[in-house]
This record gives C-alpha cells, sequence and structure tokens, in this order.
C-alpha cells in the first residue's frame, strides 16, 4: 500500500472509529485530500505569534493538503508592544496576524479579549462554545495549560470547557510555546514533521515583527523543532499532548 493509499485509508476510518483512535501524524499528511476527507482545524492561541510559533508547521501542512484551518486568537495582543497604546499595538498586531495566516494559508478571527486582561468565566466559555458550535471543528489545537502566562492559560481553559459543552464533539492536542520558560511539564505523545514546512512556519512568524521575530526563535523555537525532530526521528517536528476522555460529560458541568 502507498503511503497515499495507507493514510487515505486512516482518515477513512477516522468517520468509524472517531478521530481519537488515530494517531496525529496519519491525519497530517501532505497529499491532497479529497473533499468527503476534509477535516476541519481550529488553532486557539492567546496572542498573535502563539499558534504561529507552537504549530505553524502543522498548520501550513493541514493547510496544503486541503483541510480547512482557522486561528483563534483570543486577544489581539494589545500590551504586547512597549511604548505603544492598547489600540495602537492592536492594530499593528492585527495587521501582522493577517499576514501570518495569509503566509499559512489558514483562515483567523479575533474572539476579543484583551492582552494581559483574559477572562475565564461564563461569559467566555460561552462565547467559546458559541465559536465552536459555528465551526464545529474536527481537531483542535490550543495552548498548554501549565503555562507561565496567564493569556495562555485562559486560551488553553476556555478550550477544555467549550469542548465539554458543543454537541459536537473535537480532539483537542496541546501545543507547547518556548519550552521549559512558559510551557512547563509538557510531555507530548504525538509528533507532526514539519521538516518541509519549517520555511513557510519560519515566514509566518517573522511576520509579527513588532514581536522580535528572531527573538523567538532563539527563546527556543529553532532548538524545540531540532529536539522534537529528533525524538520523532525526523529533521523538524512539532510535538503536541493529545487530550485524552473528556467525553464522558457525566460530572463534569
Ligand atoms: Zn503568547
Amino acid at each position: 500500500m502507498t503511503n497515499k493509499s495507507s493514510r487515505r485509508s486512516f482518515i477513512q476510518k477516522a468517520s468509524a472509529l472517531g478521530l481519537s483512535a488515530l494517531p496525529l501524524s496519519a491525519l497530517a499528511g501532505t497529499e491532497p485530500v479529497q473533499k468527503k476527507e476534509r477535516l476541519k482545524v481550529v488553532c486557539v492561541g492567546g496572542h498573535p505569534d502563539d499558534p504561529e510559533s507552537g504549530c505553524g508547521g502543522t498548520l501550513a501542512k493541514f493547510s496544503a493538503a486541503g483541510h480547512d484551518v482557522k486561528v483563534l486568537y483570543l486577544t489581539k495582543g494589545e500590551g504586547g508592544i512597549p511604548g505603544k497604546t492598547a489600540n495602537q499595538a492592536a492594530k499593528i498586531r492585527t495587521k501582522e496576524a493577517e499576514e501570518a495566516c495569509k503566509v499559512l494559508k489558514v483562515r483567523h478571527e479575533f474572539l476579543g479579549q484583551i492582552d494581559g486582561e483574559t477572562m475565564v468565566n461564563n461569559e467566555w466559555i460561552q462565547k467559546m462554545t458559541e465559536f465552536m458550535e459555528q465551526e464545529k471543528p474536527d481537531l483542535v489545537f490550543t495552548q498548554w495549560p501549565i503555562d507561565t502566562h496567564r493569556d495562555h492559560q485562559a486560551a488553553s481553559i476556555l478550550t477544555i470547557q467549550a469542548s465539554l459543552r458543543v454537541k459536537k464533539k473535537f480532539q483537542i492536542y496541546f501545543y507547547e510555546v518556548c519550552a521549559g520558560s512558559q510551557t512547563m511539564t509538557f510531555h507530548p505523545g504525538e509528533y507532526v514533521d514539519i521538516s518541509n514546512e519549517q520555511e513557510t512556519k519560519r515566514k509566518a512568524l517573522f511576520c509579527h515583527v513588532s514581536q522580535d521575530p528572531e527573538g523567538i526563535y532563539a527563546c527556543g523555537h529553532e532548538a524545540m523543532e531540532k529536539f522534537r525532530g529528533m525524538e520523532a526521528g525526523v529533521q523538524a517536528a512539532e510535538a503536541f499532548v493529545k487530550l485524552n476522555g473528556r467525553n464522558n460529560p457525566s460530572g463534569i458541568l
């Protein structure tokens, strides 16, 4: 069986077995998919640049294969440019995020929270749930909840809470950012080979001019891609923790 037909049969099995039965690497192929095989993928991040740095290679790969990919930014990064007002920073970073998503060939949306003042409460759980109800994703990438940045924590928890409430269930995969300094205690079990998407990811990340993209890579992302690649036996990889066991709703809400 060729890789192409083998992966296709993997995806076809997805509808029968449920996506959670399949390794992420089997879903993230490079060959174009047929319409009926198309997955809806959402990636949630606290700020513009988090989805790009944490799983930009994986998003580019899903998009290039013909899957429908959308990035949801919890905030516009209002607090992220020293010397600029919140409005000025939001305007600059919105433009940068638009450019980055063009490079990755993904759609994007902002949920409307404010950088540095994110909230996890019933109102925002409802808003995240409504977003997911509208998108009806099969897979959702989101930030790992044990992170030094509270906005990253908020993005993560809101995604988990929405997953418990939506009618159409989706599979969550957590991604890491600046491992060791932001994301902590992260032990991945899923890997996506991004050797061919590394350049696209870098280009997307470098759209975030206001965020010192060289610095973002220097904070560990280059090393992370290489190290996760070593673990997966490829040149470069992104790594994920799959959330299991949240399909039983009893007692959760
Ligand atoms: Zn961030």
